[in-house]
Parts: C-alpha cells; sequence; structure tokens
C-alpha cells in the first residue's frame, strides 16, 4: 500500500489520473488538503463513496499513529509514533512563548553508533518515508486541535531518532513536503537538521539553498575525544568537518548551531581555545546538554559526566573565549527525554 504523504500536489495529480476514475483535477487539491489535515478515507466527505473505496483499498492515509503520549512536568509532551509496519519511532513537543517546535525522527534506529545514543544500540532498521515524516508533524498538529488553516507548530527540529544525512533524499523531499505552500507550509527558516557530522553530505545540503539551520552533534574539540564517543569522527576528521560546515555557512549565511554534551574529557580551558581555533569565520551558537545516562552510558569511562563545578568553569572559559553558548534545559528528563530512551523502555518492556 502507498503512502498519500508521500507525494507532492502534483505527484498526486497524476496518482489519482493513473486510477483511471473519471474525476476532475480539484478533487486532487481537496485530497490533498484533507492529507493535510490528517483526515482518514472515511473523513473525506466531499469526495465520491466510490472513489472514497479506492482509496481506502490501495493507499494509506495515516501512516503513523500516535500510541503513546507522556506528559512531563514541564509540559513538554513526548510521543511514542507507530508506523504502518508495526516500527516504532519518537518525537517531542516543546511549548514556547512564541510557539510550539516538534522534534521528529528520520530513521527507526540509526547505524551511527554513538557511545551515549540509546537510538542507535540495536542499529538501523529502516529509514523513513518523507511522507512518515510528514505524518508526525500532521498527527501532532491536529492531536493538539491545529488544521491547515490554524497551525499550531510552527518549528520543527529533525533531532528525534535517526540520522537525517544518512535518509538524504527522503530529508529533503520532506523538508519541501512541508514547507510547500499548498501543505502546512512552514517556513524553512523554522526548520532545523542536526547532524552527527556526515561532512560529504553536509556539502550536498549546502548546494540544496534551502533556509534551514544546520546544527551539529560536535560532542569533542578533538579527533581524538571525537573518536572516544562517536564512530563517525573514524570517517571524518574535525578539519573535513569544519570545511564542509563553512561551506555551508559560506553558501547560507545561516548561524551553525552546536551541540555539545559536557564530559569531563570535554570541558576544560584547552578545550574552549580549540573551539575557537576551530569555529573561526563562523556565525555560530553553541547548546551544551547535559549527558542523559541510558545502560550503557555508565560502562564507557570517556562520558563520565562534568561535574556542576567543571561546567561552571567551562562556561567562564567560553565567555572568555567570547563564544556564544546556553545550557539547555533538560526538557522531560522525568520521561524518558533523551532521543530514543522511551522507544527502548518500550521495546524492552515488549520484550
Ligand atoms: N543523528 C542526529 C540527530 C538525532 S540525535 C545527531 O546525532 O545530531 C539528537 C541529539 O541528541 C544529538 O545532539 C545527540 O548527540 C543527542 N543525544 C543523544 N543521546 C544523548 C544522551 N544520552 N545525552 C545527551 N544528548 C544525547
Ligand atoms: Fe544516531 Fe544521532 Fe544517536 Fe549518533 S546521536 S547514534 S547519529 S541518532
Amino acid at each position: 500500500m502507498k503512502i498519500l504523504h508521500d507525494l507532492t500536489l502534483n505527484e498526486l495529480k497524476s496518482e489519482m489520473e493513473s486510477l483511471a476514475l473519471k474525476m476532475p483535477r480539484y478533487r486532487a487539491e481537496q485530497i490533498f488538503e484533507w492529507l493535510t489535515n490528517y483526515a482518514s478515507f472515511e473523513e473525506m466527505t466531499n469526495i465520491p463513496i466510490e472513489l472514497r473505496e479506492t482509496l481506502i483499498n490501495n493507499y494509506i492515509a495515516k501512516p503513523v499513529q500516535i500510541e503513546k503520549e507522556l506528559i512531563s512536568k514541564d509540559g513538554t509532551r513526548k510521543f511514542l509514533f507507530s508506523l504502518s509496519d508495526g516500527n516504532t519511532v519518537e518525537g517531542v513537543l516543546m511549548s514556547y512563548k512564541y510557539g510550539n517546535t516538534i522534534c521528529i525522527s528520520t530513521q527507526c534506529g540509526c547505524r551511527m553508533g554513538c557511545a551515549f545514543c540509546a537510538t542507535g544500540i540495536d542499529g538501523l532498521a529502516r529509514n523513513l518515508t518523507a511522507g512518515e515524516m510528514l505524518a508526525e508533524v500532521l498527527a501532532v498538529n491536529k492531536h493538539i486541535g491545529g488544521s491547515k488553516a490554524d497551525r499550531k507548530i510552527t518549528n520543527i527540529v529533525l533531532m528525534g531518532c535517526g540520522e537525517p544525512l544518512d535518509n538524504y533524499d527522503n530529508v529533503i523531499k520532506f523538508i519541501k513536503l512541508i514547507s510547500d505552500k499548498n501543505g502546512l507550509n512552514i517556513s524553512q527558516r523554522n526548520i532545523s537538521l542536526s547532524t552527527c557530522g556526515l561532512a560529504d553530505k553536509i556539502k550536498k545540503l549546502a548546494d540544496e539553498n534551502l533556509g534551514i539551520t544546520l546544527t551539529i552533534s560536535l560532542h569533542a574539540s578533538t579527533d581524538e575525544q571525537r573518536k572516544k564517543i562517536m564512530k563517525v569522527a573514524g570517517a571524518y576528521s574535525l578539519k573535513e568537518l569544519f570545511f564542509a560546515i563553512k561551506y555551508y555557512f559560506e553558501k547560507t549565511k545561516r548561524r551553525i548551531v552546536f551541540e555539545y554534551i559536557e564530559l569531563d574529557m570535554n570541558t576544560n580551558p584547552e578545550d574552549a581555545k580549540r573551539i575557537k581555533e576551530l569555529c573561526k569565520g563562523l556565525s555560530y551558537h553553541f547548546n551544551l546538554i547535559p549527558l542523559n545516562s541510558t545502560p550503557k552510558t555508565n560502562e564507557i569511562p570517556a562520558l563520565k559526566p562534568a561535574t556542576k563545578q567543571k561546567q561552571s568553569e567551562f562556561w567562564e572559559n567560553l565567555k572568555e573565549q567570547n563564544i556564544s553558548a546556553t545550557t539547555r534545559r533538560t526538557l522531560g528528563s522525568d520521561i524518558d527525554g533523551a532521543c530514543g530512551q522511551l522507544r527502548r523502555s518500550t521495546l524492552n518492556s515488549k520484550a
């Protein structure tokens, strides 16, 4: 069964024509509108019943279902989504004064194997299609009372399960679908993509001319440190990574955001100096993140967290170097807040 959310409006028009039903082209527009409102085929009341039946028999209208919802004390909501083949992924909704940001998944699992991350533990099950990513956003938009006309989701971060640049073509199509004026029409400026640093794909992304923000999971200031916790550091050195980041910056002029887990090994005064040197020529910001512990994190010496004292000294060191940095609130830490943890705890309880 095909997922209709995978299609652009023009593709949907051709698809409907291929059904050889005598159907005026505006039907595709009506269906596209219903899909954007995350309606089921049964709900598409202005579509003739005969066509609705053909759709029911051949296509999936809702490729993502909200299987579980956990609401944190701070209001952050975490979703476990089930996909039509039974796989699950996670999403997180964060509400701010200016709007609602949804963090969505791009893959079931991940093959990058970062030592600190729960998503990567079992490797990659499969990529999400563009339509499944779109459906994560549309399902939650509807769930919180939004629609196409009254959009409740304002910002999107690709920071849930998976490495977005390892599912490149589907992610690019998703960004085009979600920012399409016929769809939810979310500005590309309000979309961030977080990557562990696939340098060749970062360069390719720069050439797409999208207005999105690039976020880099850096977590280290030397190759030696990085290799201890991120397999991808063996494939791309920091030199290659920063060459690609600078290319992205030159092309887009968008401020680069870095994610940096504060560990004992990467928060020394020399780290702040090295960061300054690496980022020369960029406009950038650092998000300092406390390590969320997973079953594996306690076993790896390189993942010893920085003490509170060390964190505040590092903060001073960054300030001295004029590096803009904020410590990220640990949103929803009472609800398996970190990437991949809800999915894993559900997998474990099912096992
Ligand atoms: N694959 C992409 C996006 C998904 S991971 C990436 O790596 O950037 C989203 C973010 O969660 C990344 O910054 C990642 O480094 C961080 N993360 C994963 N596990 C974590 C943990 N246990 N504690 C803190 N941050 C974690
Ligand atoms: Fe994959 Fe990102 Fe987790 Fe690394 S941190 S294993 S790249 S999801």
